[in-house]
């Protein structure tokens, strides 16, 4: 038999065929095979977050080639093993990358969405439209609902989803495909228009209710429409509104809307409200306590984009005053939205923070992006990184990639270093401050 490497080269080279081409490079590109005992096939992958992508969306289609090329019942296992430095600064932004390329936010992923009482029976139907999609379930699936409640993020995620079982999904606004059509009958390229849309796998148009009224939009809209769903293709689309609601919408589009499914997402009840601000303060990997996110989930009812906004908001306020996030603190802090002052900016962007970094420490912005490993360096080097992990907003991965192409667990052990050196130092920690007071009070 071959080597575990030789036939996971000739898996690659089937794969490579049956997953679409953004997926491949995102996913097995960097992939080896390791060891195969002729039962397990070990996996060797860049790291945690394609070991977990693999695992959950890939393991049986793996498999499977596996088996082809094997002919014996092979289980694949999977492993971090190709720590090379920027491994997973690549992969991350591969990610990226191929979000970006279908118009997809990373975040809005069925993982990241809380289910409550107002929107089970949306988040039900779309889970099922990802998952037998073609038309098995609803077809359209049409989801509406007041702003800020969820519409764009379970339309992405049901993207997302899609695209992780290899479908190509088009996804557009009302307002992009609008754009998108007139474009195309300004420049003479409708041919070129229709192929783009009929070559969909999955449709879906995020608030519809944009084209309403637009007649030539509204027809090329029922021509797309009808091709789609003839040859069996989920269409999934959202409105602030339900299609009988829709006074301009031509009656024929109207009908084929109510066609499917239509449901809508009810504004969130206080758990919900509650375990989308935990969940949200996770991701931002801050500690909030539980007497200020009860607080926030009392007062802030409508809407969650609006919950989201005042949790960041409330989380920036702490870091600019470098205070704790008591309820004193949260309560002024959403007083001020209510007041509409604006919270004082921290400024800096990246390029910034690390021109001052090296400023401070009296070396230049190439010593700090380069591959210098002295300690002086390496030190300005990790307190570039902990100031801009203090901002809000910037990942990991964005700090890795803005200092030369670091992985993320570099930049996450360089944070908590510098955090113990400079409860360590007094000397660290007044250099830090006094970076952080420049960058706040500006040039
Ligand atoms: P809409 O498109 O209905 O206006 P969005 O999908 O843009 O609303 O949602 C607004 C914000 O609230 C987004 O950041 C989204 O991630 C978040 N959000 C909405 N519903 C949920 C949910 N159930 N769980 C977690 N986050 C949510
Ligand atoms: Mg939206």
């Amino acid at each position: 038999m071959n080597s575990a490497s030789e036939i996971w080269e000739a898996a690659l080279g089937e794969l490579q065929l049956q997953v679409n081409k953004p997926n491949y490079q995102t996913w097995f590109k960097g992939t080896r095979g390791l060891a195969f005992d002729g039962d397990q096939f070990l996996l060797g992958v860049p790291n945690a977050f394609v070991a977990e992508y693999l695992e959950k969306n890939q393991r049986s289609l793996i498999e499977k080639t596996l088996i082809g090329l094997t002919h014996r019942g092979v289980s694949a296992r999977f492993q971090i093993s190709w720590a090379q430095d920027g491994g997973s600064t690549r992969a991350c932004e591969a990610r990226r990358n191929v979000s970006a390329l279908y118009g997809f936010n990373p975040k809005y992923t069925f993982d990241n969405f809380v289910v409550g009482a107002g929107n089970r029976m949306a988040h039900a139907a779309a889970t099922s439209a990802a998952e037998q999609p073609s038309g098995q379930s609803y077809n359209p699936l049409f989801i509406y609902a007041a702003p800020g409640l969820g519409k764009t993020h379970l339309l992405q995620a049901i993207g997302q989803k899609a695209l992780g079982n290899n479908l190509k999904p088009v996804y557009v606004s009302g307002e992009q495909f609008t754009n998108d059509f007139v474009a195309a009958l300004r420049e003479r390229r409708t041919d070129e228009f229709r192929a783009k849309y009929r070559s969909a796998d999955m449709l879906m148009v995020d608030d519809i209710h944009f084209i309403a009224g637009k007649e030539a939009t509204e027809e090329s809209f029922f021509h797309t429409f009808n091709n789609l769903h003839n040859a069996g293709r989920q269409i999934v689309i959202t409105s602030d509104r339900p299609p009988k609601s829709m006074p301009m919408l031509q009656e024929r589009l109207r009908s084929r809307f109510e066609w499917g499914l239509t449901v809508d997402i009810q504004p969130p009840d206080f758990e919900t409200r509650l375990a989308i601000l935990q969940s949200k303060a996770e991701q931002a990997q801050t500690a909030v306590s539980p007497d200020v996110l009860d607080m926030m989930a009392h007062e802030l009812k409508q809407n969650i984009r609006e919950l989201e906004g005042s949790l960041n908001r409330i989380i920036a306020y702490a870091r600019l005053l470098r205070a704790q996030i008591t309820p004193e603190l949260a309560a002024r802090a959403l007083k001020d939205v209510a007041g509409g002052k604006e919270l004082p900016e921290a400024r800096g962007n990246l390029e910034d923070v690390i021109g001052t970094v090296a400023g401070a420490f009296a070396l230049s912005v190439d010593d700090l992006l380069g591959r210098k490993r002295d300690k002086e360096v390496a030190q300005a080097r990790q307190v570039a990184m902990y100031v801009l992990r203090q901002k809000n907003g910037y990942s990991l991965c964005d700090i890795g990639t803005a200092l030369g192409g670091r992985n993320s667990s570099t930049v996450s052990y360089a944070c908590e270093k510098v955090a113990q050196d400079m409860a360590n130092s007094h000397l660290l920690r007044r250099k830090v401050e006094d970076i952080q007071k420049k960058l706040t009070s500006g040039d």
